[in-house]
């Protein structure tokens, strides 16, 4: 925990939720599992929550660290309006500390100034509306920390009739998560290895209460959720390690939930690291594949087999990517094969190529 003056707290003060006060005059953060114990005028790990006048707040309120427009897969998301735009943003700070952050740039900022739009829930819901987007996407930070803003948001999101989905390590605890997810249309959620030594070693966290985040979202809502794994050269690429991950997904989860197995690139204080290479990823793909998995995809590279969706069944080629684009789509309307009728799992409309939003990335400032 970081030791403050109060006054010297920047960023908005909205009031924060799930805290109690100890017997010792500290009061405890009961939003995620860190359950961070603060004394007046101190910050939690995630920087953003802070105790102010024996209360918590959170500090990034509608305030954002940018917004863009990126298609739904990038998210990624393989079975969730494939095709559809998404107006994504995040805003500062996380809960994790992971070594190998491909975004450590927004997660570990210290500084309010990067929070550069002011977005009020009704602007955003406002602008995933008149840009065309189907969805709104809390993502480049960890969602959780800004629980009580991206509920917020999702309200004014199911107003209009656009979807939320949640990018984020899963790492929240249960009376937070239960009123989190009921917001929530999709989500998905990093499985960042599969042992508890990863976890505490490289992320600064645990790995049961990210399990318990996956078991909850498959049988108590009905979130329609996808997992990615990124996989990081020597340190949790072991056959091994990724087959023990994927015997626990068919256990518990089942053959249906997609995995995404993406490439790591050289960052933040893992940089004496090799990128991941292609052939670690078409590996671990063909391990999920033999434990049972249905649709195990990779990700951040070229490679139009592990970016396809094929029919269980009858093997079809449904859906056939090319990293975030879409280059042919087969599926019904109503998200089935063509030549067999086998209902594929996930939330799909009809889908039109023409308007596909494609491998694009378009900024945007929003006007509150
Ligand atoms: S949400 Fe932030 S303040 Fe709360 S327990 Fe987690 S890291 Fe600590």
């Amino acid at each position: 925990m970081t030791a403050v003056a109060a006054d010297a707290l920047e960023g908005s003060r909205h009031p924060g939720r799930w805290w109690h006060a100890l017997d010792d005059g500290r009061i405890q953060c009961d939003l995620c599992p860190r359950d961070c114990k603060l004394h007046e005028g101190q910050r939690g790990a995630c920087f953003v929550r802070a105790r102010v006048d024996n209360a918590m707040v959170l500090t990034t309120y509608g305030r954002s660290s940018g917004f863009c427009i990126d298609p739904v897969e990038k998210k990624p998301l393989n079975h969730f309006l494939p095709g559809s735009a998404v107006l994504s943003f995040g805003t500062a700070g996380c809960n994790l500390a992971c070594k190998f952050c491909q975004n450590w740039d927004i997660s570990k900022s210290r500084d309010m100034d990067r929070l550069m739009d002011e977005a009020s829930p009704e602007a955003i819901a406002n602008a995933a509306a008149r840009s065309g987007c189907r969805s709104v996407a809390f993502t480049y930070n960890d969602p959780v920390i800004f629980a009580e803003y991206a509920m917020d948001v999702a309200d004014a999101c199911r107003a209009q009739g656009i979807l939320t989905v949640a990018v984020t390590a899963g790492y929240i605890s249960p009376e937070p998560r239960r009123e989190f997810y009921a917001k929530m249309d999709a989500a998905n959620v990093d499985l960042k290895g599969f042992t508890d030594e990863f976890y505490v070693k490289l992320t600064g966290s645990k790995l049961a209460p990210v399990l318990d985040t996956l078991v909850y979202l498959k049988h108590h809502t009905d979130v329609w959720f996808e997992i990615t794994t990124l996989l990081i050269p020597g340190k949790n690429d072991s056959p091994e390690e990724v087959r023990a991950e994927c015997r626990w997904i068919m256990a518990e989860l089942g053959p249906d939930v997609p995995l995404h197995f993406t490439a790591f690139h050289p960052d933040f204080k893992m940089t004496d690291l090799p990128p991941t290479p292609a052939a670690t990823l078409t590996r671990a793909r063909n391990i999920a594949i033999e434990e049972g998995l249905r649709y195990v995809y990779t990700g951040n590279v070229h490679d139009r087999e592990g970016g396809t969706t094929f029919c269980p069944s009858c093997r079809t080629a449904l859906i056939e990517r090319d990293w975030h684009r879409i280059d042919a789509c087969r599926l019904t309307a109503d998200g089935r094969c063509p030549e067999c009728a086998t209902q594929i799992p996930g939330r799909f409309v009809a889908f039109e190529a023409a308007s596909q939003f494609g491998r694009r990335r378009i900024p945007v400032r929003l006007r509150a």
